[in-house]
């Protein structure tokens, strides 16, 4: 069994980056001063946002993101290891792998792919894997994979059918019975 994680919204709070940096170049997202107050994971406007294209090759604002809250103790104190994080990210392996020793979470080698759903090439059935977004955890259970949905304060905006029958953590420590059973 392999352990994969994504990285955003599983060890790395990107959302709460986004904001920060939206406030500081001007462009406050209305109503939003913390990661909690977003209701979509649409909340930046995707792809084609400014904000978007000014971050996507911004190594500074990648490396000075800050960990999802207790993520690495949780991690060290309940030994969970990754095998790999596999994530979508618009910069390079390099880069997360290098925020990845700076925050001292466990390292592992780091997959980078250009869109969520290009994650299920690099996994396989019986596999473990966690990642916030729920269409790539749903398309990934759906090959055999234990895809497991970490849960974020942006579901709220998100259609229930696309939550529905899927496998939800709120904290990693929930996977450990999983992993153990597994070895
Ligand atoms: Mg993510």
């Amino acid at each position: 069994m392999r352990l994969i994680l994504d990285v955003d919204g599983v060890v790395c709070n990107f959302v709460q980056g986004m904001i920060e940096f939206a406030d500081e170049v001007g462009d406050p997202i209305p109503d939003t001063c913390c990661w909690k107050d977003v209701d979509t994971y649409h909340f930046f406007g995707g792809w084609d946002n400014a904000l978007w294209k000014q971050i996507a090759n911004d190594s500074y604002f990648w490396m000075n993101l800050k960990r999802m809250p207790r993520v690495r103790h949780t991690m060290i104190t309940n030994g969970i290891w990754p095998d790999m994080y596999l994530t979508a990210r618009p910069v390079g392996s390099h880069i997360t792998g290098q925020w990845i020793q700076k925050e001292m979470l466990p390292v592992a080698g780091v997959i980078t792919v250009d869109r969520p759903e290009d994650k299920m090439e690099h996994l396989r059935p019986g596999d473990v894997f966690v990642d916030d977004h729920p269409k790539t955890v749903r398309m990934a259970q759906e090959m055999g994979v234990k895809a497991i949905l970490m849960r974020a304060p942006f579901h709220r905006g998100v259609d229930a059918a696309e939550l529905e029958g899927l496998a939800a953590i709120s904290c990693l420590s929930e996977i450990v019975s999983l992993i153990n059973n597994q070895h």
